[in-house]
Protein backbone atom coordinates (compact mmCIF):
# COMPACT_ATOMS: atom_id res chain seq x y z
CA UNK A 1 0.00 0.00 0.00
CA UNK A 2 1.38 3.32 -1.05
CA UNK A 3 0.77 6.51 0.97
CA UNK A 4 -2.19 7.14 -1.71
CA UNK A 5 -3.36 4.07 -1.17
CA UNK A 6 -3.08 4.54 2.97
CA UNK A 7 -4.83 7.72 2.32
CA UNK A 8 -8.05 6.42 0.51
CA UNK A 9 -8.17 3.95 3.06
CA UNK A 10 -7.93 5.65 6.15
CA UNK A 11 -10.98 7.44 4.35
CA UNK A 12 -13.00 4.63 3.32
CA UNK A 13 -12.93 3.59 7.09
CA UNK A 14 -13.32 6.85 8.15
CA UNK A 15 -16.87 7.08 5.74
CA UNK A 16 -17.62 3.83 7.11
CA UNK A 17 -17.43 5.05 11.14
CA UNK A 18 -19.41 8.42 10.17
CA UNK A 19 -22.23 6.07 8.02
CA UNK A 20 -24.90 6.04 10.75
CA UNK A 21 -24.57 9.39 11.47
CA UNK A 22 -24.64 10.43 7.87
CA UNK A 23 -28.00 8.31 7.21
CA UNK A 24 -29.98 10.68 9.48
CA UNK A 25 -31.29 8.33 12.24
CA UNK A 26 -34.64 9.01 13.64
CA UNK A 27 -34.89 11.93 16.58
CA UNK A 28 -37.55 13.21 18.28
CA UNK A 29 -39.58 14.04 15.28
CA UNK A 30 -39.84 10.13 14.32
CA UNK A 31 -41.88 9.93 17.63
CA UNK A 32 -44.11 13.15 16.30
CA UNK A 33 -44.89 11.81 12.97
CA UNK A 34 -45.77 7.87 14.23
CA UNK A 35 -47.97 10.10 16.51
CA UNK A 36 -49.53 11.92 13.42
CA UNK A 37 -49.82 8.70 11.67
CA UNK A 38 -52.17 7.19 14.13
CA UNK A 39 -54.02 10.53 14.51
CA UNK A 40 -54.77 10.09 10.32
CA UNK A 41 -56.22 6.62 10.79
CA UNK A 42 -58.18 7.09 13.20
CA UNK A 43 -59.64 10.40 11.66
CA UNK A 44 -60.49 7.74 8.71
CA UNK A 45 -61.33 4.73 10.39
CA UNK A 46 -63.82 5.98 13.51
CA UNK A 47 -64.99 8.91 11.02
CA UNK A 48 -64.87 11.73 13.20
CA UNK A 49 -64.08 15.52 13.08
CA UNK A 50 -60.72 17.19 14.33
CA UNK A 51 -61.06 18.00 18.27
CA UNK A 52 -64.61 16.13 18.22
CA UNK A 53 -65.37 16.19 21.69
CA UNK A 54 -67.19 12.14 21.61
CA UNK A 55 -63.99 10.74 21.04
CA UNK A 56 -61.08 10.01 23.03
CA UNK A 57 -57.64 8.14 22.72
CA UNK A 58 -55.51 6.75 25.63
CA UNK A 59 -52.25 5.94 25.14
CA UNK A 60 -49.43 4.67 26.78
CA UNK A 61 -47.16 7.43 24.86
CA UNK A 62 -44.78 9.49 27.87
CA UNK A 63 -44.50 6.15 29.71
CA UNK A 64 -43.53 3.82 27.32
CA UNK A 65 -39.24 4.04 26.03
CA UNK A 66 -38.70 1.83 22.79
CA UNK A 67 -35.53 1.35 21.49
CA UNK A 68 -34.21 3.73 24.25
CA UNK A 69 -36.32 6.61 22.78
CA UNK A 70 -39.27 7.95 25.43
CA UNK A 71 -41.90 8.56 23.28
CA UNK A 72 -43.68 11.56 24.71
CA UNK A 73 -43.54 13.63 21.11
CA UNK A 74 -45.84 10.90 20.15
CA UNK A 75 -48.55 13.28 22.45
CA UNK A 76 -48.18 16.16 20.82
CA UNK A 77 -48.58 14.65 17.05
CA UNK A 78 -52.04 13.10 18.06
CA UNK A 79 -53.27 16.35 18.94
CA UNK A 80 -51.53 18.66 16.23
CA UNK A 81 -53.69 16.37 13.90
CA UNK A 82 -56.74 15.05 15.82
CA UNK A 83 -57.45 17.73 18.01
CA UNK A 84 -57.73 15.48 21.28
CA UNK A 85 -56.08 16.58 24.39
CA UNK A 86 -56.04 16.50 27.71
CA UNK A 87 -57.63 19.44 28.77
CA UNK A 88 -60.65 19.09 26.86
CA UNK A 89 -60.32 15.46 28.92
CA UNK A 90 -59.87 13.53 24.98
CA UNK A 91 -56.57 12.49 25.18
CA UNK A 92 -55.42 10.27 28.48
CA UNK A 93 -52.05 8.94 28.94
CA UNK A 94 -52.15 5.61 30.94
CA UNK A 95 -49.27 4.44 33.61
CA UNK A 96 -46.93 1.22 32.03
CA UNK A 97 -44.21 0.14 32.88
CA UNK A 98 -41.24 1.55 30.51
CA UNK A 99 -40.75 -1.34 28.86
CA UNK A 100 -43.97 -2.07 27.02
CA UNK A 101 -44.81 -1.37 23.67
CA UNK A 102 -46.11 1.40 22.45
CA UNK A 103 -50.21 1.40 21.85
CA UNK A 104 -52.56 4.29 21.37
CA UNK A 105 -56.50 3.02 21.49
CA UNK A 106 -58.85 5.55 20.18
CA UNK A 107 -62.34 5.47 20.96
CA UNK A 108 -65.52 7.22 19.22
CA UNK A 109 -68.34 6.72 21.70
CA UNK A 110 -71.28 8.04 19.45
CA UNK A 111 -70.33 4.55 17.32
CA UNK A 112 -69.00 2.50 19.94
CA UNK A 113 -66.37 1.41 17.90
CA UNK A 114 -62.59 1.33 18.54
CA UNK A 115 -58.95 1.51 17.47
CA UNK A 116 -56.49 -0.08 18.59
CA UNK A 117 -52.73 0.55 17.36
CA UNK A 118 -49.27 -0.65 17.88
CA UNK A 119 -46.38 0.56 15.85
CA UNK A 120 -44.13 -1.74 13.87
CA UNK A 121 -41.24 -1.80 15.89
CA UNK A 122 -38.72 -1.58 12.72
CA UNK A 123 -39.76 2.07 12.73
CA UNK A 124 -38.47 3.04 15.28
CA UNK A 125 -34.85 2.42 14.01
CA UNK A 126 -34.89 3.01 10.32
CA UNK A 127 -33.91 5.81 8.60
CA UNK A 128 -35.98 9.15 7.53
CA UNK A 129 -35.42 7.91 3.77
CA UNK A 130 -36.56 4.64 4.66
CA UNK A 131 -39.62 5.89 6.87
CA UNK A 132 -40.82 8.17 4.30
CA UNK A 133 -41.13 5.16 2.55
CA UNK A 134 -43.34 3.14 4.64
CA UNK A 135 -46.84 3.59 4.00
CA UNK A 136 -49.89 4.69 7.23
CA UNK A 137 -51.12 0.96 6.77
CA UNK A 138 -47.31 -0.30 7.05
CA UNK A 139 -46.21 1.85 9.88
CA UNK A 140 -48.46 -0.06 12.44
CA UNK A 141 -48.35 -4.44 12.88
CA UNK A 142 -50.73 -3.76 14.98
CA UNK A 143 -54.32 -2.26 13.43
CA UNK A 144 -57.21 -3.24 15.08
CA UNK A 145 -61.16 -1.95 14.62
CA UNK A 146 -63.20 -3.33 17.29
CA UNK A 147 -66.59 -2.77 18.89
CA UNK A 148 -65.26 -1.47 21.32
CA UNK A 149 -69.10 -0.04 23.61
CA UNK A 150 -69.21 -2.72 26.53
CA UNK A 151 -72.78 -3.04 26.59
CA UNK A 152 -72.27 -4.33 23.08
CA UNK A 153 -69.69 -6.45 23.77
CA UNK A 154 -71.59 -7.86 26.73
CA UNK A 155 -74.77 -8.14 24.35
CA UNK A 156 -72.67 -10.31 21.96
CA UNK A 157 -70.04 -12.69 22.94
CA UNK A 158 -68.96 -12.86 19.66
CA UNK A 159 -68.34 -9.46 19.57
CA UNK A 160 -66.85 -9.64 23.01
CA UNK A 161 -64.27 -12.62 22.12
CA UNK A 162 -63.38 -10.62 18.80
CA UNK A 163 -62.50 -6.80 21.10
CA UNK A 164 -60.70 -9.00 23.55
CA UNK A 165 -58.33 -11.04 21.56
CA UNK A 166 -57.48 -8.16 19.53
CA UNK A 167 -56.94 -5.74 22.66
CA UNK A 168 -55.48 -8.72 24.16
CA UNK A 169 -53.32 -7.81 27.34
CA UNK A 170 -54.33 -4.18 27.48
CA UNK A 171 -58.06 -4.98 27.15
CA UNK A 172 -59.30 -4.82 30.34
CA UNK A 173 -58.03 -1.42 30.82
CA UNK A 174 -59.01 -0.13 27.81
CA UNK A 175 -62.52 -1.19 27.49
CA UNK A 176 -62.85 -0.15 31.75
CA UNK A 177 -61.59 3.20 30.94
CA UNK A 178 -63.40 4.38 27.78
CA UNK A 179 -66.25 3.45 28.71
CA UNK A 180 -66.71 5.10 31.99
CA UNK A 181 -65.17 7.72 30.37
CA UNK A 182 -68.27 7.83 27.66
CA UNK A 183 -70.53 7.25 30.61
CA UNK A 184 -69.53 10.69 32.10
CA UNK A 185 -66.45 9.80 34.83
CA UNK A 186 -65.46 12.74 35.65
CA UNK A 187 -61.29 14.96 35.29
CA UNK A 188 -60.28 13.84 38.36
CA UNK A 189 -61.83 10.04 38.05
CA UNK A 190 -60.16 9.89 35.00
CA UNK A 191 -56.76 11.29 36.72
CA UNK A 192 -56.57 8.58 39.03
CA UNK A 193 -57.48 5.71 36.54
CA UNK A 194 -54.29 6.55 34.54
CA UNK A 195 -52.05 6.27 37.81
CA UNK A 196 -53.70 2.82 38.79
CA UNK A 197 -54.17 2.04 34.89
CA UNK A 198 -57.41 0.53 35.12
CA UNK A 199 -61.18 1.93 36.33
CA UNK A 200 -62.10 -0.32 38.52
CA UNK A 201 -65.10 -0.59 41.37
CA UNK A 202 -61.88 -0.70 43.97
CA UNK A 203 -60.80 2.26 42.76
CA UNK A 204 -64.31 4.02 43.49
CA UNK A 205 -63.66 2.64 46.69
CA UNK A 206 -61.23 5.00 46.96
CA UNK A 207 -63.09 7.97 44.98
CA UNK A 208 -66.32 8.17 46.47
CA UNK A 209 -65.36 8.32 50.68
CA UNK A 210 -62.49 11.45 49.05
CA UNK A 211 -65.67 12.83 47.38
CA UNK A 212 -68.17 11.83 50.66
CA UNK A 213 -65.61 13.36 53.49
CA UNK A 214 -64.60 16.43 50.73
CA UNK A 215 -68.74 17.13 51.23
CA UNK A 216 -69.00 16.45 55.15
CA UNK A 217 -66.16 17.82 56.32
CA UNK A 218 -64.94 20.15 53.81
CA UNK A 219 -61.72 21.96 53.92
CA UNK A 220 -62.47 25.56 54.62
CA UNK A 221 -58.80 27.43 55.36
CA UNK A 222 -55.15 26.80 54.22
CA UNK A 223 -54.40 25.63 58.15
CA UNK A 224 -56.71 22.30 57.69
CA UNK A 225 -55.69 18.78 56.16
CA UNK A 226 -56.82 15.61 55.68
CA UNK A 227 -55.55 12.46 57.36
CA UNK A 228 -56.91 8.92 56.42
CA UNK A 229 -56.19 6.23 58.12
CA UNK A 230 -56.89 2.36 57.06
CA UNK A 231 -56.87 -1.00 57.97
CA UNK A 232 -55.92 -2.46 54.24
CA UNK A 233 -54.51 -2.02 51.17
CA UNK A 234 -55.92 -2.77 47.77
CA UNK A 235 -56.96 -0.74 44.22
CA UNK A 236 -58.94 2.20 46.43
CA UNK A 237 -55.62 3.78 47.47
CA UNK A 238 -54.64 4.66 44.67
CA UNK A 239 -57.07 7.58 44.67
CA UNK A 240 -55.08 9.36 47.22
CA UNK A 241 -52.37 10.07 45.96
CA UNK A 242 -53.89 12.13 42.80
CA UNK A 243 -56.79 13.55 44.66
CA UNK A 244 -55.44 14.26 47.86
CA UNK A 245 -51.39 14.60 46.86
CA UNK A 246 -51.38 11.67 49.50
CA UNK A 247 -48.44 10.06 47.96
CA UNK A 248 -46.46 7.14 49.63
CA UNK A 249 -43.69 9.20 49.51
CA UNK A 250 -44.98 11.60 51.50
CA UNK A 251 -46.08 9.82 54.03
CA UNK A 252 -49.63 9.16 52.21
CA UNK A 253 -52.16 6.75 54.14
CA UNK A 254 -51.65 5.34 57.01
CA UNK A 255 -52.58 1.85 56.93
CA UNK A 256 -52.53 -0.67 59.76
CA UNK A 257 -53.75 -4.23 59.74
CA UNK A 258 -56.37 -6.12 61.97
CA UNK A 259 -56.93 -9.24 63.33
CA UNK A 260 -59.81 -11.13 62.61
CA UNK A 261 -60.88 -10.67 66.08
CA UNK A 262 -60.66 -6.96 65.84
CA UNK A 263 -62.15 -6.62 62.60
CA UNK A 264 -65.49 -8.72 64.14
CA UNK A 265 -65.47 -6.96 67.19
CA UNK A 266 -65.63 -3.79 65.41
CA UNK A 267 -68.56 -5.34 63.11
CA UNK A 268 -70.48 -5.71 66.53
CA UNK A 269 -69.39 -2.14 67.55
CA UNK A 270 -70.61 -0.09 64.71
CA UNK A 271 -73.35 -2.23 63.39
CA UNK A 272 -70.91 -2.98 59.74
CA UNK A 273 -67.41 -3.17 58.93
CA UNK A 274 -65.77 0.27 59.01
CA UNK A 275 -63.89 1.39 55.88
CA UNK A 276 -61.86 3.99 57.49
CA UNK A 277 -60.99 6.80 59.49
CA UNK A 278 -60.87 10.92 58.43
CA UNK A 279 -59.61 13.65 60.15
CA UNK A 280 -59.56 16.81 59.23
CA UNK A 281 -56.81 18.45 61.10
CA UNK A 282 -56.88 22.35 61.66
CA UNK A 283 -53.05 23.08 62.23
CA UNK A 284 -53.83 26.93 63.73
CA UNK A 285 -57.00 25.53 65.79
CA UNK A 286 -54.67 22.76 66.93
CA UNK A 287 -58.08 19.94 66.92
CA UNK A 288 -59.52 17.98 64.59
CA UNK A 289 -62.79 16.64 63.68
CA UNK A 290 -62.69 13.26 62.68
CA UNK A 291 -65.39 10.30 60.89
CA UNK A 292 -65.30 6.83 61.44
CA UNK A 293 -66.72 5.75 57.83
CA UNK A 294 -68.69 2.67 56.07
CA UNK A 295 -70.01 1.48 53.32
CA UNK A 296 -74.35 1.89 52.03
CA UNK A 297 -75.22 -1.48 51.24
CA UNK A 298 -76.39 -0.77 47.65
CA UNK A 299 -79.42 -2.74 45.64
CA UNK A 300 -76.85 -4.67 42.83
CA UNK A 301 -77.45 -3.31 39.61
CA UNK A 302 -78.99 -6.82 37.46
CA UNK A 303 -75.55 -8.19 36.40
CA UNK A 304 -77.58 -10.73 34.70
CA UNK A 305 -75.92 -12.22 31.23
CA UNK A 306 -72.55 -10.18 32.25
CA UNK A 307 -69.80 -12.42 31.74
CA UNK A 308 -67.87 -12.55 34.92
CA UNK A 309 -65.15 -10.82 32.64
CA UNK A 310 -67.04 -8.00 32.11
CA UNK A 311 -68.87 -7.61 35.66
CA UNK A 312 -66.41 -4.78 37.17
CA UNK A 313 -66.41 -2.47 33.87
CA UNK A 314 -70.01 -3.33 34.17
CA UNK A 315 -70.36 -1.71 37.35
CA UNK A 316 -68.13 0.83 36.91
CA UNK A 317 -70.20 1.99 33.61
CA UNK A 318 -73.56 1.67 35.91
CA UNK A 319 -72.13 3.97 38.84
CA UNK A 320 -71.52 6.90 36.72
CA UNK A 321 -74.89 7.74 36.78
CA UNK A 322 -74.71 9.00 40.90
CA UNK A 323 -70.78 9.64 40.45
CA UNK A 324 -71.37 13.03 42.22
CA UNK A 325 -73.67 11.69 44.93
CA UNK A 326 -70.97 9.48 47.23
CA UNK A 327 -73.68 9.21 49.78
CA UNK A 328 -75.70 6.81 48.49
CA UNK A 329 -72.34 4.94 48.75
CA UNK A 330 -70.80 5.75 52.08
CA UNK A 331 -72.00 6.42 55.28
CA UNK A 332 -70.97 7.95 58.28
CA UNK A 333 -70.65 5.53 61.49
CA UNK A 334 -69.12 7.90 63.95
CA UNK A 335 -67.75 11.74 64.44
CA UNK A 336 -65.54 12.69 66.96
CA UNK A 337 -63.39 15.76 67.73
CA UNK A 338 -59.72 14.81 68.55
CA UNK A 339 -56.56 16.89 69.90
CA UNK A 340 -53.28 17.14 69.08
CA UNK A 341 -51.90 14.15 71.27
CA UNK A 342 -54.52 12.04 70.77
CA UNK A 343 -54.18 12.61 66.85
CA UNK A 344 -50.31 11.14 67.16
CA UNK A 345 -51.46 7.90 69.12
CA UNK A 346 -54.36 7.41 66.37
CA UNK A 347 -51.73 7.68 63.99
CA UNK A 348 -49.30 5.13 65.04
CA UNK A 349 -51.56 3.03 67.39
CA UNK A 350 -51.43 -0.69 66.42
CA UNK A 351 -55.24 -0.72 66.36
CA UNK A 352 -56.37 2.86 65.57
CA UNK A 353 -60.41 2.15 66.29
CA UNK A 354 -59.69 1.52 70.11
CA UNK A 355 -58.13 5.27 70.40
CA UNK A 356 -61.04 6.99 69.63
CA UNK A 357 -63.76 4.20 71.51
CA UNK A 358 -63.82 6.70 73.93
CA UNK A 359 -63.79 10.04 72.24
ZN1 LIG B 1 -58.16 -1.94 40.42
Amino acid sequence: MNTHQKFLFALLIAALLCAPALASLPDANRMEEIGQRAAYTALSELQFSKGDPGVMVLTNAGRAVVNGQTTERAISGITKISGLQNGDSTLWTVNRAEWKPLWFYFYNKYTGKGLFLEPDTAVYTMSKAEFSQVSFDDTFSTRALVIGDLLKIIADSDVGNQTRDALGGESNSIISITNAWAHGAPYDLMAAAMLHNHLCPGLLGGYFPIKYVEKVLPIENSAQSYTYITTSTSCKEDAYPVLWDMTPGKGGAIVHSLSENETAALKEEYGSSPRGIFVRWDSRAKSGTGIVFGSVTQASTAENNVPEWAAKPYRVVMSMATIDKPELSVSTLKTFTIDQETLSELKSAANPYSVIANL
